[in-house]
């Protein structure tokens, strides 16, 4: 059996052989890229900063740990890997939020056992990189850092970070996928008229570990993401295979309750064992990881246009950098590289067509994903914390059971659908306008089967388009 068994390469793709490919950045979308050009029998270049880290060990500065939702299993079944990914992955089932006194309370995620997947960054990238390797016209070449694009020449200035050494490469497509701070993009901004913006939130994150039990078991529920929302900060962890969660705190940098407050080990341990007890005597090295483990920034990218000619396209993070509380940048990257490759199909190597169709398609949902990041942040933080927010969910999916197709939970939709972003993020609108209206007339789960609570959401839908 061979690795693409389960889906087949692309009909009539050898013509393309003639064409170079340069993708720059080997991360997760970067290296998902080469796949899907490399199955079109397309010769591929992909350069990468870092050095190899099957030699080098794990990335630093980024999350362990990655959710992984329908999005991203449907862009990795289109190179036949979703199945291979989905047995390394541990599926969660909704989130366990964990209060002051260590109380739980628990929200299922989705309908019928719906998940999403904790996985691995590190696993998940090199199996990516390694799968890439393995077809036929794939070159990738690590510690190569792009320093400069001269759009005009067609030509990548690069330094080997292993000598120092900088040489020039001439490039006749190139791809961006270098991340929230492309080198690529880069020179894109220099041309005329280019659309940027940068906007950081005034919190960062740090990553803890839960140590794993005896055996390598799991200290607490391992098939969910655990909250402990406190209001404008919290924790979460997400879990293992070796029995540990990743743990990450999302904290004001300045201000009473912030990381500038946080400077001693005796501040950490206080402090911790004040606002997250039940985890903290599960956190043995807590101050350690407090104090080595880089605090890093949040930040939201846009920019516009994402293609340059037919010469340059930027895609993932290079193109639209979201904060994380959707758990969707790994998956948005990867749901570019679905629709690039539907643009392939449909129009071969018109390559005009496809980088402008690219961007139409994409722009307005990436726009929508980024701003939806930035209210699930207070959704996490705060509002699951709430009864009356968890009430309002659960009547949400009695509403979701009774009117299947005709109302999915915003959750659902983000995550469990190829549903369009910006149509998911209008629908949730209109939806939670909805639940405004209705939630005054309900104050328990047995309410919503009150004739007058069942008259008004038959009249809501009715008027619901
Ligand atoms: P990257 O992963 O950043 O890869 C870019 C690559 O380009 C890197 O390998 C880099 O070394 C290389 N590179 C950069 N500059 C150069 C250069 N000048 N020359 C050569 N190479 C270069 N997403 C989810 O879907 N689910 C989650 O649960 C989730 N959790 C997250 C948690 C945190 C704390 C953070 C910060 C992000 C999270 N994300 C999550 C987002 C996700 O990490 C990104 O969206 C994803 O990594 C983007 O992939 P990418 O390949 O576009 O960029």
């Amino acid at each position: 059996m061979t690795l693409f068994s389960s889906a087949a390469a692309p009909a009539g793709s050898a013509s393309a052989a003639s064409e170079r490919y340069t993708i720059m950045g080997a991360g997760l979308v970067g290296s998902l890229l080469a796949l899907y050009l490399a199955r079109r029998g397309y010769p591929v270049k992909v350069l990468e900063r870092r050095p190899d880290p099957r030699l080098a060990g794990p990335i630093e500065g980024r999350s362990i740990n990655l959710a992984l939702s329908d999005r991203g299993w449907r862009a990795l079944e289109g190179v036949g890997i979703a199945e291979q990914i989905r047995q390394v992955g541990i599926p969660m089932y909704g989130r366990v939020m964990h209060d002051v006194a260590g109380n739980l309370t628990s929200q299922p995620y989705g309908q019928n056992n719906q998940a999403i997947y904790s996985v691995s960054r590190a696993g998940l990238n090199r199996t990516l990189l390694e799968l890439a390797e393995a077809m036929p016209g794939v070159e990738v070449q690590f510690s190569q850092q792009c320093l400069n694009v001269d759009l005009r020449t067609r030509t990548l200035e690069l330094r080997n970070t292993a000598t120092n050494e900088v040489h020039n490469h001439e490039f006749q497509r190139l791809f961006g996928a270098d991340g929230a701070f492309s080198a690529v993009r880069g020179a894109l901004q220099k041309t005329d008229r280019y659309n940027y913006s940068q906007s950081y939130l005034e919190y960062g994150y740090k990553e803890l570990n839960i140590a794993a039990g005896p055996g390598g078991t799991w200290q607490l529920e391992k098939n969910a993401l655990h909250i402990w929302p406190r209001g404008q900060y919290m924790m979460i962890a997400l879990p293992n295979l070796d029995g540990s969660f990743t743990c990450t705190l999302f904290f004001p940098y300045e201000g009473p309750h912030s990381f500038a407050a946080l400077q001693t080990p005796e501040q950490v341990q206080a402090f911790f064992q004040e606002v997250f007890p039940d985890a903290v005597s599960l956190m043995p090295e807590l101050v350690e990881d407090f104090f080595q483990n880089p605090t890093g920034s949040l930040v939201t990218v846009r920019c516009f246009p994402w293609a340059f000619d037919d010469d340059v396209l930027l895609l993932g993070d290079a193109s639209h950098a979201i904060v994380p509380f959707y758990g969707q940048g790994m998956n948005a990257g990867f749901e570019d590289c679905t629709v690039l490759n539907q643009l392939m199909d449909q129009y071969g190597q018109d390559w005009h067509t496809i980088f402008r169709e690219f961007q139409r398609q994409r722009k307005p949902n990436t726009d929508a994903m980024a701003d939806l990041a930035v209210y699930n942040f207070e959704e996490m933080r705060d509002r699951v914390a709430d009864p009356r927010f968890l009430l309002q969910k659960k009547i949400e999916s009695k509403i979701s059971a009774q009117y299947p197709g005709r109302w999915m939970p915003l959750y659902s939709q983000v995550t469990f659908s190829a549903t369009p972003y910006a149509e998911a993020w209008a629908a949730g609108q209109q939806q939670d306008q909805i639940m405004q209206r209705l939630m005054p007339h309900i104050h328990s789960e047995a309410d919503y089967d009150r004739p007058e609570v069942q008259s008004l959401v038959a009249a809501e839908m009715k008027a619901k388009s």
